[in-house]
């Protein structure tokens, strides 16, 4: 599976990355990108 954050597309190894769900597909997210995902805010 490719490691890149569906969100901002980072794809660092360095970075770490959490599976979630998203419209019904497993995705990778960012832990940058957390924050924005639960306060609900798509900016
Ligand atoms: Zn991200």
């Amino acid at each position: 599976m490719q490691t890149k954050c569906y969100v901002c597309g980072a794809e660092e190894k360095e970075r770490v990355y959490l599976k979630c769900i998203h419209e019904g597909e497993e995705k990778l997210v960012c832990v940058g990108c957390l924050p924005m995902l639960i306060h609900g805010s798509s900016h």
